[in-house]
């Protein structure tokens, strides 16, 4: 049983020592329509005879109890573990007694977003390895070696790190296909945003990923790919979801929302455009009604304006042909409230990933660059209309 905490800043940012470049990554990524139906296979490759299940209620009565029976099949003995709640230290460990004398060989954690970093959690715990099965792609979390812990209240609380990565990640594109149009529009607004703040990070030696360590270029050509995608496919991949098939769009997306940005964040760290999505959580009406990758959206045009960048307005367009916010009043935020507003900017500055931009961040220029977005957003809204916007939202 682990109880230490995992610092990797500790390992790869060492004093008196050029910080090396680091790239980590799933041992294994499979996705295609179906997978879940043979995860018996892809699971005898880490050898195992018996593994918990974590999901919620729903989805251990749909996509849980399909792995039981697979399993079944190959006499893999299951443990039902229901994730109830949020992904916080106290429900971690209730999970970590209540499996800890079950004597896992892996842990298997089912869902779109909180049952994955809460399993990540669990299984560091038991010191066993963790296998992931996303049900959305709406976030780049299922890759990704570290977890964000809420208290039991669902405020943001604090990032844990873990000494690996998931030992697979099984996405069933048949599963995200059936789900809403809004949380793959989500996981493109995640995702997009990857490119840019890889980018700001590679071009700043004083940048460090999450992990305490400088990019490499494959992380980043990697988060480079992920935009192309998005750019090429995304307004087909989220037809496909309407339509509810898996077609090579949806493929082509999901990989990118889901692989390809969680390496990208990872190893090629994150600027001003999570900081942000991360400051507008501190507004109530925000946290509960928008996606993640929804408040990165909006994150990502303040920080193209604040660089003055070219593609802001391509940026902007595509996000309002595939429905994400591309004005404050979209994320339901009036620049005159000026409490919220100060709210936002002043989290937003004391996230250590917003100074990883090339020109100093201050209060003043984070106003201006919030401005700036919403006049742009507005504009393209006026020009391409928000007809996306509306159907992705009215669902
Ligand atoms: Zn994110």
């Amino acid at each position: 049983m682990q109880s230490e905490p995992y610092l990797p800043a500790k390992i790869f940012n060492a004093q008196n020592v050029t910080t090396p470049r680091v790239m980590v990554a799933p041992q294994r990524y499979i996705q295609g329509p179906g997978v879940l139906n043979q995860i018996h296979r892809y699971l005898s490759v880490i050898d195992v005879g018996r593994v918990g299940i974590l999901a919620s209620r729903r989805g251990m009565a749909a996509e849980g109890n399909r792995i039981i029976a697979t399993l079944k099949s190959s006499h893999i003995d299951s443990v039902e573990a229901i994730f109830d709640g949020e992904c916080s230290l106290v429900e971690i460990e209730k999970h970590v007694a209540a499996l800890g004398n079950e004597k896992l060989d892996c842990l298997i954690a089912v869902g779109g977003g909180k049952p994955v970093d809460a399993g990540k959690s669990i299984a560091y715990r038991l010191d066993v390895p963790v296998v992931i099965v996303p049900t959305l792609a709406s976030n780049d979390a299922p890759c990704s070696a570290l977890s964000v812990l809420y208290t039991p209240e669902g405020a943001n609380d604090a990032v844990e790190f873990y000494p690996n990565n998931p030992a697979m990640v099984v996405v069933d594109t048949e599963i995200i296909a059936a789900a809403g149009e809004r949380y793959l529009v989500a996981g493109m607004g995640d995702a997009l945003a990857t490119w840019y703040e890889a980018r700001v990070c590679l071009n700043n030696s004083k940048a460090l990923t999450p992990i305490g360590a400088r990019p490499t270029l494959a992380s980043c050509a990697i988060a480079e790919v992920c935009a192309r995608t998005l750019f090429e496919y995304g307004q087909a991949a989220a037809q496909a979801v309407i339509a509810n098939v898996c077609d090579d769009a949806l493929e082509r997306v999901v990989e990118a929302n889901t692989l390809l940005s969680g390496i990208g964040f990872e190893s090629g760290g994150l600027a001003l455009a999570h900081p942000m999505a991360l400051a507008f959580t501190q507004i109530d009406a925000i946290h509960h009604d928008y996606l993640h990758g929804e408040m990165v959206a909006m994150g990502t045009l303040i920080q193209l304006a604040l660089e003055d960048a070219a593609e802001a307005a391509e940026v902007a367009h595509f996000f309002a042909r595939i429905g994400l916010p591309i004005h404050l009043a979209q994320l339901s935020l009036s620049p005159t409230d000026t409490t919220a507003m100060d709210t936002i900017i002043e989290s937003a500055l004391k996230n250590r990933n917003a100074h990883h931009m090339p020109m100093s961040v201050t209060a003043d220029k984070l106003r201006a660059a919030m401005l700036d977005a919403n006049a742009l957003g507005l504009q393209v809204a006026a020009e391409a209309g928000d007809a996306a916007y509306r159907r992705v939202h009215s669902r």
